[in-house]
């Protein structure tokens, strides 16, 4: 089988750190293993524009693998050229890069390897909240200036004790991060998804869900957001969604950058209706240059906790979806089913709620936020 893997180029870091797997020179430490089996490989990062390499690879690519980290992004026009394709493999958390309506019309099949970043992603979000609060970038900047000026630094941090904290989306990161805040007396920890967390979940980290979305944007001093980007949630952070956050909040976003309208966030954090926007996912990946979330601040000319996308690409995180991806591709040459957790399409069919029918969530859909 022909199979194209869309990668980052890690160049000098990738050559000196044989643990970089997810870099088109490591290639997910699976390269020897394929062609041991007769398959073949071609691995790219080339892929924005018709004249790319992962246009030219796909048009007879039987398996599509790529990163949310620098995705391949599989359109329906794309896929109208990619007459062998059966499988489409997510190598991390997160197929939005995918038009999953057109791959079920297609019966492409759209597996990742679920769960296997959420600790990594949700150890950022903690630590970005930390940040935020504390006030932690400008002071770290002031001193590597050469500066030394406390006052600027402390009339904008806080303590994180006492401070409502939310999750908007409340799956297996937001559970996490609740989980992980836990010993810090926040004054509440709240969560807003279409489905209440088995009672044993919210009593074991004391938080509480609150049912309606304005609601839950008010009463947050800090907001952290985990949901997927699907039809309903893309640029669901606009202006509308900022006017009603309680002014000064710190908004973190690690979920997707497309969940949120650039200009929107840069002119609420300027204008001083957010005190914090910070996390990792941008849109389109790469970010340009020229993007707003590069050089947006508040107006004491700090707020800002933006990363390239690399909370979810940890050296650990790695390690564990390469192996995913290594096991996905077994069971599917091997004929076997699939670990029912890791598949997002399957036959024609959305396979889990959390892109598609999500209303009708269980509490038994629930409880794989804990167990997974
Ligand atoms: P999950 O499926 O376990 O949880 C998502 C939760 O969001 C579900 O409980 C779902 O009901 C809820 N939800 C969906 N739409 C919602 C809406 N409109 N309002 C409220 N809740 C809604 O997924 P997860 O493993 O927690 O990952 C969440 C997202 O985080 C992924 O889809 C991905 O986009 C992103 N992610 C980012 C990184 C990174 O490196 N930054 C890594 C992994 C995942």
């Amino acid at each position: 089988m022909k199979i194209l893997l869309v990668l980052y180029d890690g160049g000098k870091s990738a050559e000196e750190e044989p643990r970089l797997l997810g870099t088109t020179e490591n290639k997910l430490g699976i390269s020897k293993w394929l062609a041991d089996q007769g398959h073949e490989l071609v691995t790219t990062s080339d892929k924005e524009g018709s004249g790319s390499e992962f246009r030219k690879h796909i048009v007879d690519a039987d398996i599509l693998i790529t990163t949310p980290f620098h995705p391949g992004y599989l359109t329906r026009e794309v896929m109208d050229t990619a007459k062998q394709l059966k499988l489409a493999v997510t190598a991390g958390v997160g197929s939005d890069h995918i038009d999953l309506d057109a791959a079920n019309e297609r019966k492409i099949t759209v597996a990742e390897v679920t769960g296997s970043n959420v600790v990594s992603v949700a150890e950022h979000v903690v630590m970005t909240i930390l940040s935020a609060v504390r006030n932690f970038i400008p002071a770290h900047e002031q001193v590597m200036n050469g500066g030394w000026d406390v006052a600027a630094i402390a009339r904008n941090a806080f303590d994180l004790e006492g401070k409502v904290v939310g999750t908007l989306g409340c799956g297996r990161i937001g559970y996490r991060v609740l989980q992980r805040l836990k010993p810090f007396d926040c004054a509440e920890l709240l969560y807003y998804d279409y489905a209440p967390l088995p009672k044993e979940a919210s009593d074991a980290v004391g938080c509480k869900r609150v049912e309606d979305r304005d609601e839950f944007l008010k009463r947050c001093d800090v907001i952290t957001v985990n949901t997927p980007l699907h039809a309903e949630t893309k640029g669901m952070i606009n202006k509308e969604f900022l006017s009603k956050l309680k002014k000064g909040c710190f908004l973190i976003n690690t979920a997707r950058g497309a969940l949120a309208v650039a200009e929107d966030v840069a002119e609420a954090l300027e204008s001083g209706q957010i005190n914090f926007y910070g996390g990792d996912v941008w849109y389109p990946q790469p970010a340009p240059g020229d993007h707003p979330w590069r050089s947006m601040r508040n107006h004491l000319k700090g707020g800002n906790g933006m990363t390239p996308h690399y909370s979810g690409t940890t050296l650990d995180a790695q390690r564990r979806y390469a192996e995913g991806t290594q096991e996905i591709l077994k069971r599917f040459f091997n004929g076997e089913k699939q670990e029912p957790a890791n598949l997002i399409v399957e036959n024609g069919e959305y396979a889990t709620k959390a892109y598609g029918q999500r209303n009708t969530k269980t509490e038994e859909a629930k409880e794989q936020v804990r167990t997974d």
